[in-house]
């Protein structure tokens, strides 16, 4: 008697505790993974890395599959899971750090996930600890069923996105090495809701343009105020300035390009739309580049843009200056160089006095290439998750971690399973949240992209 209640409330306990499968279990992921405040200098990466790895043991994976690698004060975790070899390894990619937030700006504490209103708030809920928390999920889920993947499947996750991208790059070698022929990047791309909750698209991200930062410096001996001389730092560098704000770089269109703005022009009505597919159908079109060029939200994705966006100079009220200094933040189209963008600032302003230097830069990489098995598996599992929505293939503005697998050769995409509306995109700023919703179907997005990708 006493055995048998002993075994029953065993499995009383058992069917009380989410399975792996469900969106009880995942949302528990993400509410524990908030809890490890895991900004940069807090050296809590290697303790989520640890808790991660906990829930791959107790879901059935060898300890001795799971790495947990240091990196100064933070780490990386990287899974390999075995396949049958019938196709070249795949991986999987996320990050465990997040964005500082100060609780005293917080309405509830940023570390402490809180469910309220349909909502889990806390910093990293959406970035990017939501998608980290769902492939989890999921490959547990898998693994507990059975699934036998037909190549192996890495998971590589990095513990310094937000900041310095170190540990991205290491594990973009380490994959390299492993001979992951493309990544699967789950902080990058995703749905969009409308204002009644109804999904509306989903970017397939598979481009990035580069950041860099140049900074333009007159240097000058100065001398008195009262005896003014030929030369000024001050003027020169507003001259050159005003060139540099003026100055167009050539209008470019890619693959990925060229499909969002197709997507994008059936959205956009009047001569927006318009611009945008006589953009399409003729990249030189003059009339539809100087369109685009006054949206906002086109500028960028026909092109490199730089603008200038700090400026310091001169030292005293009654003095010459003898330096003045400018920095111009560009985003660079794919497959345009670094260098090469700073030989058309020098010739943009055209002065010798002007010295031009690259001063912060990322990794300049190409458009991935639209792959027609990853595109599969995308428009199947946004399907599965979400009937009747297609995937558009996309360019970030930003830098995620795909820029170190793209360098090496390896294509990679934003496919994040988070649905959400605009009004509730609040990664890096304050009160982060998503919508509790969000979670099953995320569930079935990542679900069907590995089990398609990797059968
Ligand atoms: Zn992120």
């Amino acid at each position: 008697m006493k055995m048998l209640a002993a075994t029953l409330s065993i499995l009383l306990a058992t069917s009380a505790a989410a399975a792996p499968g469900d969106a009880d279990f995942a949302k528990g992921l993400l509410k524990k993974g908030v809890a490890f405040d895991t900004v940069k200098g807090r050296g809590k990466v290697p303790a989520y890395a640890a808790y991660l790895k906990t829930v791959l043991v107790d879901g059935g994976f060898a300890a001795s599959d799971i790495a947990i690698e240091p990196v100064g004060e933070t780490a990386n975790l990287h899974l390999v899971w075995k396949g049958s070899g019938k196709k070249p390894p795949i991986a999987v990619a996320g990050h465990m750090d997040v964005v500082e937030a100060d609780p005293k700006d917080w309405i509830r504490d940023p570390f402490t996930a809180v469910e309220e209103g349909g909502y889990v708030f806390g910093r990293g809920a959406g970035d990017n600890k939501f998608d980290v928390s769902m492939v989890i999920a999921t490959l547990v889920a898998l693994k507990a069923e059975g699934f036998k993947p037909g190549r192996d499947i890495h998971l590589f996750l990095s513990g310094d996105e937000e900041t310095e991208g170190v540990t991205a790059d290491l594990q973009a070698k380490q994959a390299k090495a492993a001979g992951v022929e493309l990544l699967l990047n789950s902080d990058g791309g995703g749905g969009g809701l409308d204002d009644a909750g109804k999904p509306v698209g989903y970017s397939l991200s598979a481009a990035e343009k580069t950041y860099a930062d140049y900074t333009l410096t007159v240097v000058d001996p100065g001398g008195h105020s009262s005896r003014p001389t030929a030369t000024n730092a001050i003027a020169a560098l507003a001259a050159a300035t005003a060139r540099v704000a003026a100055y167009r770089f050539p209008a470019q269109i890619n693959e990925i390009t060229r499909a969002s703005l197709v997507a994008a022009a059936k959205e956009t009505p009047g001569q927006l739309g318009d611009a945008m597919r006589a953009f399409v159908a003729n990249p030189q079109d003059a009339t539809a580049i100087a369109m685009l060029r006054t949206d906002p939200g086109s500028v960028g994705q026909i092109g490199t843009t730089c603008v200038p966006t700090m400026v310091s100079g001169g030292h005293a009220p009654n003095a010459l200056p003898q330096k003045a200094a400018l920095t111009v933040n560009c985003r660079i189209f794919p497959g345009v160089t670094v260098a090469s963008v700073r030989g058309d600032l020098e010739r943009a302003v055209a002065d010798p006095a002007v010295k031009v230097a690259i001063g912060q830069e990322w990794v300049s990489t190409p458009a991935s290439p639209l792959r027609p098995d990853v595109v599969a598996a995308v428009t199947k599992a946004v399907a599965a998750a979400h009937p009747g929505i297609t995937p558009t293939p996309a360019m970030d503005a930003g830098a995620s971690d795909s820029v170190y697998y793209r360098a090496l050769g390896i294509p990679s995409y934003g496919v994040s399973g988070l649905f959400m509306k605009e009004s509730d995109a609040f990664a890096h700023g304050l009160n982060e949240r998503i919508p509790v919703s969000a979670i099953a179907p995320a569930l079935v997005h990542w679900r069907a992209l590995l089990t398609e990708l990797a059968r």
